[in-house]
């Protein structure tokens, strides 16, 4: 009996790949095996064909998201079968290999974490590879053919198959569970993406019908799983509504405990149909802190995602600013923060912004190396910047439109049109035609001023009627005046 199972399964098991072969239903497949026990590493194999030349390049970003040298985790790159020379040209993210023309090889590589000691925040997006378990972005995991890709918003065919996984251990990624992965998506999906294998919990709830995940693992000290995951349950069902948007396929979110003892660091990143968040396994951790990250990550499925940015780093005044005015907006609107809570937020990012030595330089000059190469000098400024922007605006759009109308239908109506248009990317121009639609030409001239040339946003007269601005120094603090009607004041705040 026993032999006669194994025999129906392999039979099915053939079955099935021969079909996968014989419809050529994928662009590429990739196969890969963890062996985080053994030797703390992740293989990845592929088949794909040379072009004309005998030249097979292969994409695979060196420098990304603040991380340098990702080329230090390639191990053991190798071309079966067929001679080839390989070359890494790590300056053109590329790797080249060359061999026989229209030649079909089969390569494979192994990706190892390159860093030792604790995992901190700051290793968020290097590969993570322990005995235990291991957490890779799509970016890190995946070289890709050249040619694989046509454009931006062209898509791939790719089958993933996972192999090695321990039945005791969870496997989880951005695309779900399975371990047969079919994706149709773009480069830019592919890579933002996260897989996580090993010792991980999942949770999972079921949002009109589509399944959020959750993964975590180790032992927090200052909240439990369950803290988190209705966290997480609020905001996504906040959020959603709040876009009038709903779930595609399944959501999945991953959370990684990190090392630091003396102090607090939280972070993530916003990704295809998911996000990555990390925080300090300490005391100093603490909900509200959890609240703010997890409403700013996923805001990212919508600003930055969805309406996206034509230049990265140039719009960061938008995906990140507005982002974090949104985080802070929408926990005041679902009551999960106070009024005051918001209005310290509001003045902690005026003083910080104003403490900034690089609070003034134009926008022009956060260029992608610019940002990315000084991430510790210029790390907060769009996000300060775009955020007191943001609560500028929507301030004047209330007042305008006498609290009728607020920032909120501008970015409703930037939401629809990024949808209807795939091309469509933020910019200058796009949002100056917006913005016309709610103010007049003022507003023009305040975007360039505050947004462009970057001098900080005077509030002076521009906060409506109950708010009043103080100095503290010379540092403007908002506060709520002492005759005002507060609960009309939050109303207003919210709206
Ligand atoms: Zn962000």
């Amino acid at each position: 009996m026993k032999n006669l199972t194994y025999f129906l399964i392999a039979i099915v098991f053939v079955g099935i790949s021969c079909d996968s072969n014989k419809e050529g239903k994928y662009n590429i497949e990739y196969t890969i095996t963890p062996n985080i026990k053994d030797s703390l590493s992740i293989n990845v194999a592929f088949k794909y064909k040379t072009n004309a030349n005998g030249e097979l390049n292969l994409n695979y970003l060196n420098n990304s998201m603040g991380d340098n040298d990702i080329f230090n985790c390639i191990k053991n790159l190798k071309v079966y079968q067929e001679d080839a020379k390989i070359t890494f040209v790590k300056d053109s993210n590329l790797i080249k290999i060359k061999s026989k023309p229209n030649k079909e090889l089969e390569v494979s590589y192994t990706i190892k974490q390159d860093f030792n000691g604790p995992l901190f925040n700051q290793h968020r997006y290097r590969p993570i590879i322990s005995k235990t378990y291991f957490h890779i972005l799509g970016v890190r995991l995946f070289m890709v053919p050249e040619d694989l890709y046509t454009s931006e918003i062209s898509k791939a065919s790719i089958g993933i198959h996972w192999k090695g996984i321990g039945d005791n251990d969870i496997f989880h990624s951005s695309f779900g569970y399975e371990k047969n992965q079919k994706l149709n998506v773009t480069e830019e999906n592919l890579h933002a993406s996260f897989f996580i294998g090993g010792d991980f919990r999942r949770k999972e709830f079921l949002y009109k019908d589509k399944p959020v995940y959750f993964v975590t693992r180790g032992k927090w000290k200052s909240f439990i799983d369950e803290d988190i995951f209705n966290l997480l349950k609020e905001t996504i069902s906040f959020q959603n509504d709040f876009w009038k948007d709903s779930i595609q396929t399944s959501f999945s979110v991953s959370l990684l405990p990190t090392e630091e003892t003396n102090r607090y660091s939280i972070g993530g990143s916003g990704f295809s149909n998911s996000f990555i968040s990390f925080a300090s396994n300490n005391q100093f951790t603490g909900l509200k802190n959890m609240a703010w990250l997890y409403n700013h990550e996923l805001l990212h499925k919508w600003l930055a995602r969805t309406i996206k940015n034509e230049n990265e780093v140039e719009q960061y005044w938008f995906s990140e600013g507005f982002t974090d005015y949104y985080a802070h907006k929408l926990l005041l609107k679902n009551n999960k923060i106070t009024l005051n809570d918001f209005i310290n937020t509001l003045n902690t990012t005026i003083s910080e912004h104003h403490k900034d030595k690089i609070n003034t330089i134009p926008n022009s000059q956060l260029t992608f190396e610019n940002y990315w190469g000084n991430y510790a000098v210029y790390q907060k400024l769009p996000y300060r910047r775009g955020l007191l922007y943001a609560f500028l605006i929507d301030s004047q759009i209330k007042v305008k439109t006498d609290f009728t109308k607020s920032l909120d239908q501008l970015m409703l109506d930037l939401l629809k049109q990024a949808r209807e248009d795939n091309t469509f990317r933020i910019n200058d121009k796009e949002f100056k035609k917006l913005l016309l639609k709610y103010l007049d030409e003022n507003a023009l001239v305040d975007f360039e001023n505050y947004i462009l040339e970057g001098r900080p946003v005077d509030f002076t007269s521009q906060l409506f009627d109950g708010l009043i601005i103080e100095y503290i120094g010379d540092i403007p603090n908002i506060r709520v005046g002492i005759t005002s009607n507060v609960k009309q004041l939050k109303g207003q705040m919210k709206l």
